[in-house]
Order: C-alpha cells, then sequence, then structure tokens
C-alpha cells in the first residue's frame, strides 16, 4: 500500500472493530448474554442493549450532539428502571465484560504497527464513538493522544467531523499531516473526508475519498524504517 508516511506525522486509530475484530467478540457476548438471561429468566437486559446500540446507531446518523443524554432519556421512557441503574447496566455490558476477551480479537500486525510508529516519531491517536482507555489497556496498545465522542468536548459521533478535530488539535497537526485508519466508510471514512484527512478503511473499497486495505501487515510494510522520520 502506498502511504507517504514522511508526510504523516499523526496516525488517528478508531477502536471497535478496528484495533481488534469485533464480529468474533460479540459472539463471545452473545453466548454470555443468552446465558445471563436463561439464569434471570428474562430477556431484560437482552433487548434493553439491543435497543441501545440500534439507537445510539441512528443518533450517529443523525450527528445528535449530546446524544449520551438522549439515549439515556430514551432507555428511562421504555424500559423505565431509571437512568443510574440503566446506564449501569450498559456500561457492564458493553464496556466492562468485554475487556477480558479483546486481546484475543485484537487484529493481527496492530502491535507491530504501533511500535513502528512510535520508532519513527509519529504521534498515536485514537478515536472512538466509546470510551476507550479500558479498552485499549486491554489490548496492551498506548495512544498519545485518547478522544472518545463521549468526552464533554466532542459530544457528538462520527460521521461528524468533531472527533477528529479534538484528536489533531490536542495533538498539535493539521489534517494534512494526518492519516485516520478505521473499519466503517460511513462513519471512520467520511469522518475523515469532512475534516480534510486521509483515510484508511480496513475491509472497505478503495473510492475517491478514502483508501481500502485487508491487513494491518500491509500499512506495516509500508510504514517508514526506524530513524527515517
Ligand atoms: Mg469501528
Amino acid at each position: 500500500m502506498d502511504i507517504a508516511w514522511d508526510s504523516f506525522r499523526l496516525a488517528v486509530f478508531d477502536v471497535d472493530g478496528t484495533l481488534y475484530d469485533q464480529r468474533r467478540l460479540r459472539l463471545t457476548m452473545a453466548a454470555q448474554l443468552g446465558l445471563h438471561c436463561a439464569r434471570a429468566l428474562n430477556l431484560r437486559t437482552a433487548h434493553v442493549l439491543k435497543r441501545y446500540r440500534r439507537r445510539r446507531e441512528h443518533l450517529a446518523d443523525a450527528e445528535t450532539v449530546d446524544f449520551e443524554r438522549v439515549l439515556e432519556d430514551e432507555l428511562v421512557a421504555i424500559h423505565g428502571g431509571g437512568g443510574g441503574p440503566l446506564r449501569a447496566l450498559v456500561t457492564d455490558w458493553m464496556e466492562v465484560r468485554p475487556l477480558p476477551y479483546l486481546a484475543a480479537a485484537r487484529r493481527p500486525g496492530v502491535v507491530d504497527l504501533f511500535d513502528r510508529l512510535r520508532r519513527s516519531g509519529k504521534i498515536i491517536g485514537v478515536l472512538s464513538d466509546y470510551p476507550a482507555r479500558d479498552k485499549l489497556a486491554a489490548l496492551g496498545l498506548d495512544a498519545d493522544v485518547v478522544v472518545s465522542a463521549t468526552d464533554a468536548e466532542v459530544n457528538v459521533m462520527k460521521p461528524h467531523p468533531a472527533g477528529l478535530q479534538r484528536v489533531m488539535a490536542l495533538a498539535g497537526v493539521s489534517p494534512d499531516e494526518t492519516v485516520m485508519i478505521g473499519d466503517r466508510a460511513e462513519r471512520d471514512g467520511e469522518a475523515g473526508r469532512r475534516a480534510g484527512v486521509r483515510t484508511l478503511v480496513l475491509g472497505g473499497d478503495t473510492t475517491a475519498h478514502w483508501t481500502g486495505f485487508t491487513d494491518f501487515r500491509q500499512v506495516w510494510t509500508a510504514a517508514p524504517s526506524a530513524g527515517a522520520a
């Protein structure tokens, strides 16, 4: 893959589906959730989580500001039980329980690419629509700048470019010196296009706006050797 790494100072990575295989993790979590509901003799947790994920996708499409509060209000109105307990349930299943399974689902070549970028003096950024710090630690990865759509300074999900612009502002790097790496053209690719940032889309097609790739080892082999930057 032809990437002129010398002209880039900042690489920004999406997390879910990019740094690890999200389909694999979801199969594991679906099995856990099935077991949980069988023991509880009801499907409430499964229903809440399904609605949470579906509505969150819609709020990303709509680029709704303050989406977490909107989502919580909707869940409370439909499922009852109060905002606190519902938030705890969602955090437990979406953020905490997956952590032990992340490392096994990590994409091949990611650790090498991070090492290579760091040795070459590049800044490593992470931009996720979910909180990302605990996941990065579980994946054994370290980034210089970590931004989530849930941060108060962002408060809106991709494809809105605000999160990517926040990463660049914190890193002090301009769009033409930044490369975004994600797994969803309609989210990561579109955010990159709107921010004026070159974007690589894992598993995606190459278009006028972003470049598809299939394996991080392609990106790795195109990265500069140590000291080249
Ligand atoms: Mg993703």
